[in-house]
């Protein structure tokens, strides 16, 4: 196993029931303190070592008496979940196949660049959102992540790309994950407490302590929600455009039945904290002769006139049976040019991970396919 684990031999045969200190905050570890008789002083260094260090072993906690560390390790546990698949692409990129407790698959994502490392993060197992060009879309939505299910996703990351201080290299100077997407399967915003109260504990600087400047939450537009993720959270906004007339975005967006492009943009236009040091991203999929003709540039640039934003155009990643196809490199470049002639940074967005279906809009389907195949054995 890549991990430790601080369960014993004879206990790993029987379902573990102590509650896994991942996924708690500050407060949550306080409480858990008090109720085994300790102090809630000592939450900050049980925080630290779960979330800074790492330590998945209660007997590594060096400064915590030995029988501090036994009531800690009979009560609680802190476990990573199972790899049941780790992949990677030849460009780099890695994909972690998380079963969760229930059987649940998800998928996380590695993205090495080269001035960071970015992690991309499920929200839900499925979607229910059904955009058209999206594979995760295609599957029903099972239910929410947990806010433990959220941080064990970058838990698993740490571990694997060896990541973790150690007493004699202290700090990280070079993060190899560097900066988080909420762009995973799921709709972030569907699953607002439990995304928040992750990202919380990501976000804090004794533990994770990945800044909100560097965490990008990623949404098709559920627009009662954009406001408080701003205020309450204060991350990145990234908004899965796709569509610049109501009449298309309906059929390929359906979220924009409920919510219109007009409403979508003006929560856009009043995100807590934009201006542009802190551009809110608009997402852009380039369909062949859908979405991608010159008029649709120009009514994008129009439409989003006023805000501080960049526009990522992403080539659409076909998946088995999709029914669109990726509009060709020409067609990009030109679209890619008024908008960038309008005022916008526009990067065409490389294709990452696709030989082992880790871009955008492919995840989950390595799954799926596995489950399909054994089905019978299920
Ligand atoms: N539900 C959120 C989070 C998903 S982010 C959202 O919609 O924003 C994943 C991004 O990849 C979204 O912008 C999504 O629209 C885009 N995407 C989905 N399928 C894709 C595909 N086949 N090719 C390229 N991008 C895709």
């Amino acid at each position: 196993m890549p991990f430790k684990n601080n369960t014993s031999d004879v206990k790993e045969f029987a379902i573990d029931q102590r509650p896994n200190l991942i996924g708690m905050g500050r407060k949550e570890m306080e409480l858990a303190l008090m109720e085994i008789g300790e102090p809630r002083y000592r939450a900050s260094q049980l925080f630290q070592w779960v979330y800074n260090r790492g330590v998945t072993d209660f007997n590594e906690m060096t400064n915590m008496t030995k029988s501090l560390r036994s009531k800690l390790g009979n009560r609680f546990k802190i476990s990573r979940p199972i790899i049941s698949r780790n992949l990677e692409s030849i460009d780099g990129t890695h994909k972690w196949l998380i079963k969760l407790s229930d059987g649940n698959e998800i998928e996380t994502v590695h993205i090495p660049e080269d001035d960071r490392g970015t992690l991309c993060v499920s929200s839900q197992i499925g979607c229910t959102l059904n955009c058209k060009f999206c594979h995760t879309g295609t599957q029903r939505l099972v239910r929410n992540l947990s806010p433990m299910e959220i941080v064990e996703q970058i838990m698993v990351a740490r571990d694997h790309l060896s990541e973790w201080p150690t007493a004699d290299k202290p700090s990280i100077y070079e993060r190899k994950l560097s900066n988080i997407v909420m762009m995973g399967m799921g709709e972030p915003l569907y699953n607002y407490d439990n995304v928040a109260d992750a990202l919380k504990i990501i976000m804090d600087g004794e533990g994770i302590a990945i800044s909100r400047r560097r965490i990008t939450l990623s949404t098709a537009g559920v627009v009662p929600l954009i406001r408080k993720c701003g205020e309450e959270l204060g991350v990145g906004l990234a908004v899965s455009l796709h569509a610049v007339r109501d009449e298309l975005r309906n059929e390929i967006v359906p979220i924009n039945r409920k919510y219109p492009l007009a409403e979508l943009l003006s929560a856009c236009r009043e995100y807590p904290g934009v201006r542009n040091s802190r551009r809110i991203t608009f997402e852009y999929v380039m369909l062949k002769n859908i979405n991608d003709s010159l008029a649709d540039a120009r009514e994008l640039v129009r439409l989003i006139s006023g805000i501080p934003a960049k526009v990522n155009l992403i080539p659409f990643n076909p998946w088995p049976g999709s029914p669109y196809e990726r509009s060709n490199n020409q067609t990009i470049e030109s679209f890619a040019e008024i908008v960038r002639n309008a005022g916008y940074p526009s990067p065409v967005r490389t294709p990452r991970g696709e030989d082992i279906m880790a871009a955008c809009g492919q995840l989950k389907s390595d799954s799926e396919r596995e489950k399909k195949t054994n089905s019978k054995y299920i």
